[in-house]
This record gives structure tokens, C-alpha cells and sequence, in this order.
């Protein structure tokens, strides 16, 4: 019988939650949707001096942003250490684990003997019981740290569904300390136990876990638990071929929220950026889960491209509905200074969600309607010419009496323009001015029909005036 795929996801609350890892979250859940198993969350928080509980929050606002709902936790290893002493205690208990009591002082000097002998510092086993061997004697009110009784011949191998199959000799792997000498147990033992606990069996993370891994798989084995599958997923560099960092922009999720990317896109590119599924860009979220495995994981670096995700988001900008956009940006154009009043947001929308990468450009572009109008007069003195001022009062004379439909006033446009033997900018450029206060605005008709007809009129009126 096959395994129940149970995937995690495995923050260290230390700061929000970055690309990498909403992506390495993206990949454990896609991957557990996929094959109908558990996406469990837990939060790696025994680093006490650099875990918060504001990064905490952080994270989980992320992955309910990002919609990365998970099935089990978040589970917390701050609450988890009775269970990790008990483990320690039952493998002091038969010998695969041990006390050593080397000072610092004194693992400091064989480090540097080592090195002057020209080999590769390690623990040199002098505190791990073997047959036959004699051990040095206690030290008197040294506290003891617990060594992992790492194997000593042979090798690790796994084959790993990014990198494949990877082997390292145990030779090169030191008898890790697994309990520190006050007691708290460390990073990779703690993984360890809750990977084994937890059932996981696929752990998909980022390749700087990678050094790990071996050592895991052996203390793993050591608790007789059944190994998970491990996929260790290449890192995002930046445009510069750089790992991705603050200097390439934002790198914190939430930031991308605030910048007007919607979570869907969000999702899409963070899905596309080291994993394909043949030349498909855009997808749905079924459409990920239906399709997500590990083998079309890269196994080379993604690279950062912001060009395709504004790509991707004008896509599903374009996707959402006007009245779902208006809500989105309503608070944008308060924050903006912009007032809403009788012109309807949803149909300012339409007008101009087609060509916006985000929504904080769909609420800048929405400010035409929304900012206190004020008239520009270098524009005016441009564009109302003493020559179209007649037939700008024509256009308010006419279009008021007029149903104020943008067909309509297209037609009245029309109608003026063939009268007066001008050009559509001669008369459609003084009325965006006049009007907007802008020279720059989607289609006249639209926007003069959106504006109403009292406040064209009267703008218009006292434009010429
Ligand atoms: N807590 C680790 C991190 O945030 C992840 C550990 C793991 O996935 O095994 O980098």
C-alpha cells in the first residue's frame, strides 16, 4: 500500500513571510491537493530569541492571503519539548545517543589541531562509548550536551525528486548535538521527531536545507521511522542572477498585497517560477492542483522576472469582476485623498482595468473622477483655444438637452465636429481638460458620460466663461 501523502509546511517565525517561502508553502500544499492527502502547518519556533509572535501572525495572515488553507496545525515545537526530551531520554537510554561533556574551550582546541594537521574539523568521538573503549572521566559540574550516534561507515543516500539521487558518506557527518547542556533540544532533531510524528512523507523545502538532510535521514532512521521523500526545491534568484533578496524589491508576501497584486496572480507566478506544466502560464488554481508533481520541478534556479508577474496580474485584474475591483479599490482611493461620490466606481473601472498591472495603478487612474477637481490652466490656455470656445458652448448647449448616454454623446461630438470641419482632438481634447482637468483620459464619450451631465455642463460652462 502506497503512503498517505502528508506534506508541510515548516516557517521559523523570525520575520514575514518572503517569496521563498510562500512558494515552498505553495509547492507543499499544491502537491498534498494533488494527491488527496494533509498539508500540515508548523511553526518552527524554538529559535526563543529570534521567534516572535508578530512574525507568527505574519505568516499565517500570508498563507490565508495567499489562500493556502492547511488541514492540520499550526502546530508550535515550543510545545512539542516534553516530546523531544522523551525521545532524547530513550535514545540515551539504549545507546544512540550520548552524553559528551568536551568544554568548548576544549572542542575549540581540537578544532585547531585538526586544522593544523590539515583535515576537516569534526567531532573526533572522544566522548562516544564504543566497545571496548575507555571513556575520560566526568567532569565534575559540567553539564553534558546529547550527541546523535551517527553511523560511522557506509553512506546516506536519497533520491531527491528535485536533484535526484544524492549520497553522502556518513564519514563526513559529525555525531550532531541534539540537546544543547541546558537541556533544549536542537534545530534538526526537532524537525526530526515532528517529520516523524506528523507522518510526513513528502518534505518538500528549500535547497539550503539541503546540507541537512543527510543528517536528518539518519536520526530518522535511528527512531525507526519511515523516511519521507524529499524534494528540495532551487532557489529565486533576482533579475541579476543574484539570490533573491531586498535589493532586487519587496521579498516580504504582504508587500505584494499592499502593492495592488491580487492573490491569484500571486499564486500563478509563484507556481510557474520553478515548476511548468508544458508552456502554460496562466492557470487556475484546479487547474494547479490537477496538474502540480515534482518532476516538473526545475531543477535549476527560478529567476524573478516582475515584468511577467505584472503580466500575470493585469490578467486576473482583467478576470475579476468591476464590482469586485471597485471594493478592492475604494480604501486605495480614499487613501489617495479621492472622494466617492455619485460616479459609480465599478463602471470607472471598466474603463480602466484592461491596462492596469495592479491595483494601485487601476486606483491612481481612478482618481481622474475621484480628486477635487481642480481646473489646469496651463492646459487650458493649450487646448481652449478662443476658436473652439464656440463650439464648446454649442456642445453644452445641446448636450443638455440631450440623454446623457455615451452613444448619445458620441453623436453630438460627431455632429459638431462634421459642422465645424474639426478634428476629434481639436474638440475632445478641451472637454477631457475642462472637464477632468486632464488631457489624458480613456474614450471622451465614456468618460463625459460617467461625469454626468450637470457637472460636464457646468464645468464646461465655466471653463469658456
Ligand atoms: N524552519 C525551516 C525554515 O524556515 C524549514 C525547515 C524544513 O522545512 O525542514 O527554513
Amino acid at each position: 500500500m502506497t503512503r498517505p501523502v502528508r506534506t508541510r509546511f515548516a516557517p521559523s517565525p523570525t520575520g514575514f513571510l518572503h517569496l521563498g517561502g510562500a512558494r515552498t508553502a505553495l509547492f507543499s500544499w499544491a502537491y498534498a491537493r494533488r494527491f488527496a492527502g494533509a498539508f500540515v502547518l508548523r511553526v518552527e519556533d524554538t529559535d526563543i530569541e529570534r521567534s516572535t509572535p508578530e512574525a507568527v501572525e505574519a505568516i499565517l495572515e500570508a498563507m490565508d492571503w495567499l489562500d493556502l488553507g492547511y488541514d492540520e496545525g499550526p502546530f508550535y515545537q515550543t510545545r512539542h519539548m516534553e516530546r523531544y526530551r522523551a525521545v532524547i531520554g530513550e535514545m540515551l537510554a539504549d545507546g544512540r545517543a550520548y552524553h559528551c561533556y568536551a568544554s568548548p574551550a576544549e572542542l575549540d582546541a581540537m578544532r585547531e589541531e585538526q586544522r593544523a594537521q590539515g583535515v576537516k574539523p569534526r567531532y573526533d568521538g572522544r566522548w562516544r562509548p564504543e566497545p571496548g573503549k575507555t571513556l575520560p572521566a566526568i567532569p565534575a559540574g559540567v553539564p553534558p550536551v546529547v550527541r546523535f550516534r551517527n553511523p560511522i561507515d557506509g553512506a546516506v543516500s536519497w533520491n531527491d525528486l528535485c536533484k535526484g539521487v544524492i549520497t553522502i558518506a556518513n564519514a563526513e557527518l559529525d555525531d550532531l548535538i541534539i540537546a544543547r547542556a541546558d537541556g533544549t533540544p536542537t534545530y534538526n532533531f526537532c524537525v526530526c521527531v515532528d517529520d516523524w510524528d506528523m507522518r510526513i512523507s513528502h518534505v518538500i523545502r528549500g535547497d539550503d536545507h539541503v546540507n541537512n538532510t543527510p543528517r536528518q535521514i539518519n536520526i530518522l532512521s535511528a527512531l525507526g521511522a519511515e523516511l519521507p521523500v524529499y524534494a528540495h526545491v532551487p532557489m529565486i534568484l533576482g533579475p541579476d542572477g543574484e539570490k533573491l533578496s531586498k535589493r532586487h524589491g519587496a521579498v516580504n508576501v504582504m508587500q505584494y498585497r499592499d502593492d495592488g497584486y491580487l492573490p491569484e496572480a500571486l499564486v500563478n507566478y509563484l507556481a510557474r517560477l520553478g515548476w511548468s506544466h508544458g508552456d502554460d502560464e496562466i492557470f487556475s488554481r484546479e487547474q494547479l492542483v490537477s496538474w502540480f508533481d515534482a518532476e516538473h520541478i526545475s531543477r535549476s534556479p527560478a529567476q524573478w522576472d516582475p515584468k511577467k508577474l505584472n503580466w500575470i496580474n493585469n490578467h486576473y485584474i482583467k478576470q475579476r469582476s468591476d464590482a469586485d475591483l471597485a471594493e478592492l479599490i475604494a480604501p486605495r482611493i480614499a487613501a489617495l485623498g479621492g472622494e466617492l461620490d455619485d460616479i459609480p466606481l465599478a463602471a470607472v473601472v471598466g474603463l480602466f482595468k484592461d491596462r492596469a498591472e495592479t491595483l494601485v495603478q487601476l486606483a491612481q487612474n481612478a482618481m481622474l473622477f475621484y480628486r477635487a477637481f481642480a481646473p489646469d490652466h496651463a492646459l487650458i490656455a493649450t487646448h481652449v483655444t478662443p476658436a473652439i470656445k464656440p463650439v464648446l458652448a454649442e456642445f453644452a448647449a445641446r448636450g443638455d438637452k440631450i440623454e446623457w448616454q455615451r452613444a448619445e454623446i458620441a453623436a453630438l461630438i460627431k455632429e459638431l465636429l462634421a459642422a465645424h470641419g474639426l478634428k476629434m482632438p481639436q474638440l475632445a481634447a478641451p472637454l477631457r481638460v475642462l472637464v477632468s482637468g486632464s488631457a489624458q483620459t480613456p474614450s471622451v464619450d465614456a468618460v463625459l458620460e460617467l461625469f454626468g451631465k450637470a457637472r460636464v455642463i457646468e464645468r464646461v460652462r465655466t471653463g469658456i466663461a
